[in-house]
């Protein structure tokens, strides 16, 4: 490990060189602590500036494997990392550790819910969004108006994508903006596509806000919110109204994400003819259950995962009992699935 004076000479010297950065904001840097929420092509993206950056505790959370789809513009990931089928938070730990070996790099393979949600986030100076979906920012929300952390929010579908920097307390937040329900309908990378560039401009304008804020550069902050569309060559950004005083979530503090108490025993995965089956009840024996599952296929383990292929269906299934049923949409089918093979 290097001294903090050669990392300021050394690997962060560019950085220290940009003056509103500094060695004081460098500081600043390798003392904070930020959770990224969703590794895809968001949230590589964003986990790569951050850790070379050198930012000094990175909580990488995700629910899901490498799949060659990914590799289009999930810059982290690998073919090696897509074949061995790796849980993306745990083959992007690796690589950043790489890169990067003075930051703390931990590595989270977990659907994020009420139950693990302040845990994972409320001990963080800032919680950026690499998510892709709705359900999930309500949660990383209510996370941060009950605990007074800022938050980036970023989105990018198609060409377009939209991004804020919510400080509790100050800015609206995201139920301010877009309402308790933002309803359904939207597009997704499933059904509209997605190309690379706006993912890492989005990306880039959610790391931006996180290192004026923790350097200290307040004043430099995006007072609004951003929207860019690549293709159609639109950059806007609409400044905040004030906050929504009878807004339940940072006016009235009521947290409907956390206090809801209820998971969704199936959800659909994103782009990928994918259903992820959560049981009520955690916790599996994966060397039990993959003896079990030799007799009707093919099965392959590494530490983080069994996997088991029934032909038109693969089975992915990890130690906390979550299984990811490839090759259906159909929740009741996924349901079935599951019983059938690793029992509810
Ligand atoms: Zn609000």
């Amino acid at each position: 490990m290097e001294s903090n004076l050669d990392l300021m000479r050394g690997r962060y010297s560019r950085q220290v060189l940009f003056r509103p950065i500094g060695e004081a904001g460098q500081r600043r840097l390798m003392d904070a602590r930020v959770a990224v929420v969703g590794m895809g092509a968001l949230g590589t993206a964003i986990a790569t500036q951050l850790v070379r950056a050198g930012v000094g505790f990175v909580r990488l959370i995700d629910r899901d494997i490498v799949e060659s789809s990914n590799l289009q513009r999930q810059s982290l990931y690998d073919e090696r990392d897509a074949e061995d089928a790796l849980p993306k938070a745990e083959a992007a730990a690796a690589k950043l550790r790489a890169a990067n070996g003075d930051v703390q790099v931990v590595p989270v393979v977990a659907d994020l819910t009420w139950r693990n949600a302040e845990a994972l986030l409320a001990d963080v100076d800032v919680i950026v969004d690499g998510t892709d979906n709705f359900q999930v920012r309500y949660l990383i929300n209510d996370v941060a108006v009950k605990h007074h952390i800022p938050w980036a929010y970023g989105g990018a579908v198609s060409s377009y994508g939209t991004t804020a920097f919510i400080r509790p307390g100050e800015t609206p937040c995201l139920v301010c903006l877009f309402g308790p329900d933002p309803g359904g309908g939207h597009d997704t990378c499933d059904t509209v596509g997605v190309i690379a560039p706006v993912v890492n401009l989005i990306a880039s304008l959610q790391v931006a806000e996180v290192l004026k804020h923790l350097t200290g550069n307040r004043e430099a902050l995006n007072p609004g919110l951003t929207h860019v569309d690549v293709w159609q060559n639109v950059f806007r950004t609409v400044a905040f109204g004030p906050r929504r005083t009878d807004c339940p979530c940072c006016g009235r503090r009521e947290f409907a994400s956390l206090s809801a108490r209820a998971d969704s025993l199936t959800v659909s995965m994103c782009g990928r003819h994918t259903i992820q089956v959560r049981p009520e009840r955690p916790g599996v024996n994966l060397e039990r259950i993959a003896q079990r599952l030799r007799k009707v296929g093919p099965v392959r383990m590494n530490p983080h995962l069994l996997r088991c292929d029934l032909g038109a269906i693969q089975i992915t299934l990890f130690p906390d009992g979550r299984a990811l049923i490839h090759g259906t949409d159909d929740p009741v089918e996924a349901r079935g699935l599951y019983a059938r093979y690793i029992g509810m």
